[in-house]
């Protein structure tokens, strides 16, 4: 299929136009193998900048476009929206950006206007070969694995379960808290850790929506995004825990209690604690 290609240069008012020479590069485009029209203009994201676009569309026969202007973070949804309009596969369109990678990183006019030319020049080789695609819808798992059950873990948990939607909360440590649980004060208001920690704690292991796995590791992690699957071994813990209210009367007749980052020995009323 014949490619004819649009290209268009945005000023953003002085943002571009200011460090860019956009008439030149105009210019330079038009030279560029299968470009059909090239234009610069003040604003390509408003009315007019936008239907001047459709017009060459239509007019043209253009079946791919290049707009050199700012990041794509900031408008390429718009852009691809504009060739929906104008009855064009959305995806056939390139955006440059002269603006954050070109005219707001050098006040250097030359420089700065070979620069757009070559990232131009890019983008149009690459649209070349851009192919229409379609947007699918397929099924993902919503659920959601935590690792870790520090206070960013926990947050995390509770506000993706907030949302409605199922976590799982996998902490190595028979209990979760990390080492905020640790901690006397937090800077820097100085605020009592614990008084932060507890009530989300407690949360957590009271949510309906979160799954808590202590004493847990994950081994094995496969799949792809929207549906891993995840292998997560569990510890012994010699205690059910359904039963367990944490009364704490084991722990005081338990003469060592070894756990994986440190190690704790009882000998009498004498508690030693050991870096593993
Ligand atoms: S398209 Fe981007 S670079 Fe052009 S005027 Fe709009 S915001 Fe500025
Ligand atoms: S003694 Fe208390 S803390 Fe220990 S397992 Fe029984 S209920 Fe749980």
């Amino acid at each position: 299929m014949e490619r004819r290609i649009g290209v268009y240069i945005c000023h953003c008012g002085t943002n571009i136009a200011g460090t860019v020479d956009v008439a030149a590069v105009a210019e330079y485009a038009l030279g560029l193998d299968s470009v059909l029209v090239a234009r610069h203009y003040e604003h390509m994201c408003n009315d007019p900048g936008q239907n001047m676009i459709k017009e060459d569309i239509k007019e043209q026969g253009l079946n791919r476009v290049v707009v050199a202007s700012c990041s794509p973070q900031m408008h390429e949804p718009t852009f691809r929206r504009v060739w929906e309009d104008a009855g064009l596969n959305r995806y056939l369109f390139q955006m440059a950006n002269i603006r954050e990678h070109c005219s707001w990183v050098t006040e250097d006019r030359r420089q700065a206007t070979e620069k757009a030319k070559a990232l131009v020049s890019a983008a149009v080789r690459r649209v070349f070969y851009h192919e229409p695609l379609e947007i699918k819808e397929v099924p993902v798992n919503p659920n959601t694995l935590v690792v870790g059950g520090g206070i960013a873990g926990i947050q995390a948990a509770l506000e993706i379960a907030d949302s409605e939607h199922k976590v799982y909360l996998v902490e190595r440590e028979p209990s979760i808290g990390g080492a905020m649980a640790e901690f006397d004060k937090t800077f820097p208001t100085l605020d009592c850790a614990a008084c932060i920690l507890t009530p989300k704690m407690s949360l957590v292991g009271q949510h309906p929506y979160i799954q808590l796995m202590t004493y847990s590791e994950v081994v094995e992690v496969s799949g792809y995004v929207g549906n891993f699957k995840v292998k997560i071994r569990k510890k012994a813990r010699y205690v059910d825990v359904d039963k367990c209210n944490g009364c704490g009367t084991c722990w005081n007749m338990c003469p060592a209690i070894v756990m994986p980052s440190k190690r704790i020995i009882r000998k009498g009323d004498v508690i030693i604690k050991e870096a593993v």
